[in-house]
């Protein structure tokens, strides 16, 4: 969700910014700007693409510095406009000249703002951050990083700041709470991003800001204290990505690319954990808390919204395969009610970023109630993955697709091997477990081949994409499938559509549906296969149009339905891994078709850092 880049080194900055900024736009934004110094600071905004912003600088010498600050913005106070775009700028009348790039939230800036009202400051934007700039500006007395550390004492919010100042023009200072920032280590030069893609580039060796840590930085030396001015030394690690993994390659789409890497990166997050040939599960990052887990009571599964498609996935099998409740839980909802966290408890919190700030709280809410707490997310060495006391990596490498695709895969795989690991230590034979775990080995062989029937997908979505509501339904752990297919529709093809148990469809629902409409089902060989037959009639005998994801070789779906797509036959506890994968396909022609820009959807943001 929205993105900073700032750079303070020996390089043209604005270049440097603005591919930096072009890397973060997966994350959403409706806004951009750049701020840099170069004998005074010289400001750049826009509203919409971060290429409208290149071309408003590209020709002018005055941005030809090599210390400045940028941003995307996801507006949450102050509509999208060139005036509410940061960077934003401390009061004209101090003549410091400091301006400041923020992701967040500042809670309490009305009541700041009314204080530097009274204090005669005089405001420009609706924006939040508006008024850190102007508090820092108050706080200012020729030491940026002073100013910083005492202005964000009084804020209370979450916010990721880059700020710099006419005044000190060789130091860049930056700050965190809540909101995801990292600094690049280069050799006389530092990059701080929002995430790891806008750093690559240029520099693999980076340290993450704690929360209320803040860093000032000169090209050759850096210092972090928090804001009360203790020093502290980070830890300065590897990258785990490269390049190549965050560039589209021969792909037209990153959405796409990404379907595409699924066998790969499924394969990847299940290496060196799966052994079928021992029936075992070896997961190392839980190892130390084996026991509890294996003793555990009850499984809560905290997510949003893809995430808490693969948490619905995640409930079946803990229930089937470990033998424990499970619930599943919207982190949103969780976190604001008086939850009851009895002994044995254990909280999943499941996220792609490990930033999703609702997730975050709801787990570190659950942890303190004294639950075992543990991380299920993509991004190493992200918030949720230090907050919990242990967790298992998705391992699908970087995802910059909107609509998530390989990391729910991943999340589903995750979700599958801790059940495994759990009911194996409760009451699965060796034979069963390492049944399962064969079976689980050879999905990306078959994610492989219904990546093969992409063609045929299209024909099938060419045939209904003008109709504008769809329904998806399934039953049993498909079901949660359903609702991940309605999702990625809606996401970036702006089609309603709604997921829902297939049974459910007669409680009201059923009376939407009339001619053409057209009606998703997940319709594999298992238990309930003859039932979501008989939901299918009922959908065919009021004019839908049904389109039936059925196992291969069943003949006897195509009576039923106008258009079938067929996926491999995998065990029932597999199929959602399979089953999900033609409706990402789906979601994405549709989208193509309908013209819609597939990485880029509107509103959307990537990794949800508000509330
Ligand atoms: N709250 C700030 C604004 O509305 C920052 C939003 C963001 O994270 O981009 O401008």
């Amino acid at each position: 969700m929205c993105g900073i880049v700032a750079y303070i080194g020996l390089k043209p900055t604005k270049e440097l910014l603005i591919e930096g900024l072009k890397r973060l736009e997966y994350r959403g934004y409706d806004s951009a700007g750049i701020a840099i110094i170069n004998g005074g600071i010289h400001v750049a905004r826009t509203i919409g693409r971060v290429s409208g912003l290149e071309e408003k600088v590209a020709n002018d010498a005055a941005f030809e510095g090599t210390v400045g600050i940028a941003h995307t913005r996801w507006a949450t106070h102050g509509k999208p406009s060139e005036e509410n775009a940061h960077p934003h700028s401390d009061d004209a009348s101090a003549g410091h000249g400091i301006k400041v790039v923020h992701n967040g939230i500042i809670e309490n800036y009305a009541t700041l703002k009314t204080y530097l009202k009274d204090k005669g400051h005089t405001f420009k934007s609706d924006t939040d951050t508006e008024v850190l700039a102007h508090l820092i500006g108050e706080m200012y007395d020729g030491d940026l990083e002073k100013a910083v550390q005492t202005a964000l004492k009084e804020v209370s919010g979450a916010y990721a700041i880059a700020v710099i100042c006419e005044k000190e023009p060789d130091v860049l200072v930056v700050a965190r709470k809540g909101s995801p920032l990292i600094v690049g280590v280069g050799s006389d030069e530092y990059v701080v991003a929002s995430d790891s893609s806008a750093i690559v580039a240029h520099t693999t060796q980076a340290f993450h800001l704690d929360d209320e840590t803040v860093a000032r930085l000169t090209r050759d030396s850096f210092r972090t204290t928090t804001i009360d001015n203790v020093e502290l030394t980070p830890e300065i690690r590897e990258l785990e990505f490269s390049l190549e993994q965050i560039e589209l390659g021969e792909f037209e789409h990153f959405m796409l690319k990404e379907i595409y890497e699924q066998p790969l990166t499924l394969s990847t997050c299940m290496k060196g954990r799966v052994d079928a040939t021992s029936g075992q599960v070896i997961l190392g990052g839980v190892a130390q808390f084996a026991d509890q887990l294996a003793k555990g009571k009850r499984i809560l599964l905290l997510g949003q919204g893809t995430a808490l498609h693969a948490a619905m996935i995640g409930e079946y099998l803990m229930e089937s395969l470990a033998g424990i409740p499970a619930e599943v839980e919207y982190a949103s909802e969780f976190r604001y009610r008086n939850p009851i966290v009895e002994e044995g408890t254990i909280a999943v919190a499941i996220s792609q970023s490990g930033e999703t700030a609702d997730t975050l709280a709801a787990v570190q809410e659950a942890k303190r109630r004294g639950a075992l707490s543990l991380g299920a997310v993509n991004v190493v060495g992200s918030t949720i993955a230090r907050e919990t006391d242990a967790g298992i990596y998705l391992r699908v490498g970087p995802e910059i697709g909107v609509a998530s695709t390989k990391a729910f895969i991943g999340q589903v795989a995750v979700l599958t091997m801790l059940a495994g690991y759990i009911g194996r230590r409760r009451h699965l034979a060796k034979e069963e477990m390492s049944n399962l775990l064969s079976h689980l080995e050879s999905m990306p062989r078959h994610i492989e081949t219904v990546l093969g029937e992409s063609e045929h997908i299209l024909n099938v979505t060419k045939g209904v994409v003008k109709h504008d509501n769809w329904l998806f339904l399934g039953r049993g752990l498909n079901y949660p499938v359903a609702l991940e297919g309605a999702l990625k529709l809606k996401e970036i093809s702006y089609i309603h559509a709604e997921g829902m148990p297939a049974a459910e469809m007669k409680h009201g629902p059923i009376a939407l549906i009339d001619e053409g409409m057209p009606v998703v089902f997940i319709a594999t060989r298992g238990s309930q296969y003859e039932k979501v037959i008989g939901n299918i009639e009922e959908v065919n005998s009021r004019g839908g149009h049904v389109i039936a994801v059925a196992t291969e070789g069943d003949t006897n779906i195509t009576a039923h339905c106008k258009d079938v797509i067929y996926v491999p036959d995998v065990p029932e506890a597999l199929q959602p891994l399979i089953t999900v994968v033609p409706l990402q396909l789906l979601a994405y022609h549709a989208a193509v078709l309908r013209g819609k820009d597939v990485d880029k959807p509107r509103n959307l943001a990537k990794s949800v850092t508000v509330e």
